[in-house]
């Protein structure tokens, strides 16, 4: 008999992170253990939700009762059940999804958790569901009894956390019609868990507004009562809807258990008629800058669950949760079929424009709130400028920065725009990794010097979109450590002295000897009008790339070689006029001077000196030099 080898219990290890994250639970990561209900229900109306939209093909999978969750209590045995008639799990199911872990924040989740583990801080964990295995916060031991709906096969598996779990073929007798039944043995002091009231307070608190009904059962052979109606909360008037409804809502839709900031709620009528909800969450997921991160905005069609993997906002508004219900797309296709259908399409762009648009209302209208927002999610939103210039102007409009004006970041292109300088025809940036440094940088200091504004930028994604050509009311934007500044015709704050003939013939002289003496390490050496307090710095070519795109291109390998810096020279720096006048008697002091201010430009630029002994044997000559005078 084939089946044989599966007759009795298999015993089976969890994957590695699994155990590690079990371990976490017990020890008590969560100082409220409620929450493995809410998580084992949401699983629960997830698999009734999985049915309903399989029965639309095939109707005889639902059997006669409706879809339902029924939370069962046996105080005499300290026991805790969760059934669904939903879709059930195979055997590879069971293996594949309570043996594994598949969500894809969950690492960056662990770490928080070893985090606050040792003493940082934990308040964010609490806002982040932890799936089925938190069921071991408040089991010695827990079975999981299933049935694939349209399948002949039913399994038993069950865990007691520790390490392995066992799987072994169930009679069709003990087993749901079809469906998952879900037993908690109880730890001794979660007993609390089986008397009627607390759970369902903890119920109607918690999953109040599950879509499925929710049915409890006092004791093994009392009749189940029902508890919740089941009815899609979004189905219903705007009115009748509390804010505290809402919250649980979005609990419960997204998984995440922090508050919505913004809740967006409407039907939209004429060509395709739709229901959105959407909310914008107070706090980030862990796994926001995950590279396989989708939106996951849930798609029903006449309230029927279809996908999380619709993509019905780009990925740029992916930290966006909520779902649309329409009632225009056919039913009866596959979910492939619909994502290519047209009407999926307008769908898409409704809701984005209307996402979109209630940013800006925000911005314009509570400031405190889109300023929590944008510093949870402005790196993300930052994706959208250059992944999609249809909807550029109306990102432009929500972008906040950082600059030399301001340290909080809160600065707008507007008023950037607004405050430009008499003849000042660009938006200019620095690109780096800290602000603190980006401020002090040398090539700030003519624009410092003229009253300009700087946008300081330092996230990632900062340096590809800056370079997608863009530009703000025909003002491009510029790095400050790109070509020749166009500083000149700009006016400063404090005008200084004009050139005499021949001060220039010095300035120029100088600018020869630098040339001469670095050779190749540079491909240009000019008088700056970026510098007022520095000596020196590096700039990138009027038409390179900005120098810090450039590393982090080369970094990659996706650039041969940077290309060579061109290094500007202040000649009212003292440094730079004693060399001039002094260093000519001392020529190996004044190329070792040389040497080192071109090696202080890389230091300041965040590099490292190309050769830290001949760099040493610089310094010792110039200070030997000094110090001997
Ligand atoms: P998540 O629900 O976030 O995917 P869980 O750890 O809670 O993570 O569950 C893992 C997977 O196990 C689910 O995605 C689902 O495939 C399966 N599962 C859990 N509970 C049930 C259930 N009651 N019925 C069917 N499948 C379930």
């Amino acid at each position: 008999m084939p089946k044989s080898k599966t007759q009795n219990p298999e015993t089976l290890s969890f994957e590695a992170d699994v155990a590690k994250l079990l371990h976490m639970m017990v020890h008590s990561v969560y100082s409220d253990k409620d929450v493995f209900l809410r998580e084992l229900i949401s699983n629960a109306a997830d698999a009734c939700e999985k049915l309903r939209y399989e029965a639309v093909a095939q109707p005889e999978l639902l059997g006669e009762q409706g879809l339902q969750i029924t939370v069962s209590i046996d105080p005499d045995q300290n026991r805790l059940s969760i059934e669904d008639n939903g879709i059930g799990m195979s055997r590879a199911d069971l293996v594949e999804h309570l043996g594994t872990i598949a969500r894809s924040g969950t690492k960056a989740f662990m770490e928080k958790i070893e985090a606050a583990q040792k003493g940082e801080d934990a308040s964010l964990i609490g806002q982040f569901g932890v799936g089925f295995y938190s069921a071991f916060m408040v089991s010695d031991s827990v079975d999981v009894l299933t049935r694939r709906a349209g399948s002949d096969e039913a399994w038993k598996w069950s865990s007691d956390g520790k390490g392995s779990y066992t799987i072994a073929p169930l009679p069709l007798a003990e087993a749901p019609a079809h469906g998952t039944r879900v037993v908690l043995h109880l730890m001794e002091d979660a007993k609390d868990y089986t008397t009627r009231y607390r759970l369902e307070t903890i119920i109607r608190n918690q999953s109040g507004h599950v879509p499925v009904p929710i049915q409890l059962r006092e004791k093994p052979d009392a009749e189940a009562s029902p508890l919740t109606d089941g009815a899609a909360l979004w189905t219903r008037n705007k009115n009748d809807i509390s804010t505290e409804d809402y919250k649980e809502f979005y609990h419960n839709v997204s998984g995440q258990y922090d508050e919505p900031v913004i809740t967006t709620h409407y039907r939209a009528e004429g060509r395709q008629e739709y229901t959105v909800l959407t909310f914008v969450p107070s706090s980030r997921p862990f796994d926001l800058f995950d590279t396989e991160r989708k939106g996951r905005i849930k798609l029903y069609v006449k309230r029927v669950f279809i996908t999380d993997e619709a993509e019905i906002v780009p990925r740029y508004l992916r930290f966006v949760r909520g779902l649309v219900d329409s009632s225009d797309l056919p039913l009866n296709v596959s979910r492939e079929m619909i994502q290519e259908s047209p009407v999926l399409a307008a769908i898409k762009r409704g809701v984005t424009s209307r996402v979109l648009s209630e940013l800006e209302k925000c911005a314009e209208h509570d400031n405190e709130t889109f300023k929590g927002i944008w510093d949870n999610f402005g790196p993300v939103i930052k994706e959208g400028l250059y992944e999609d210039f249809e909807r550029r102007d109306a990102l432009l409009k929500l972008v906040r920065f950082r600059t030399t004006h301001s340290t909080a970041q809160d600065r707008t292109l507007k008023a950037y725009v607004e405050g430009l300088k008499e003849n000042q025809t660009a938006i200019y940036y620095l690109v780096g990794d800290d602000a603190k440094r980006l401020e002090s940088s040398p090539h700030l200091e003519g624009f410092r010097a003229r009253g300009i504004e700087v946008l300081l930028l330092t996230d990632p994604v900062d340096s590809f979109w800056v370079t997608s050509g863009l530009s703000y009311e025909g003002k491009p934007l510029k790095s400050v450590t790109q070509g020749a500044a166009d500083l000149s015709l700009i006016p400063l704050l404090e005008p200084k002295k004009e050139e005499t003939p021949e001060s220039a013939k010095e300035t120029a002289d100088l600018v020869v000897l630098f040339k001469d003496s670095l050779g190749e390490a540079v491909s240009d050496v000019r008088v700056s009008d970026r510098l007022t307090e520095s000596a020196v710095c590096l700039v990138a070519a009027d038409q390179g790339l900005d120098r810090q795109l450039e590393k982090i291109l080369a970094g990659a390998g996706r650039l041969p070689k940077a290309t060579k810096p061109i290094l500007e020279i202040n000649p009212d720096h003292a440094l730079i006029k004693s060399l001039l006048k002094e260093g000519a008697s001392k020529p190996q002091l004044r190329q070792d001077a040389i040497h080192l201010l071109f090696t202080e430009a890389l230091i300041l630029d965040g590099e490292r000196p190309e050769d830290p002994r001949l760099f040493s044997e610089q310094l010792a000559r110039v200070l030997a030099a000094g110090l001997g005078r």
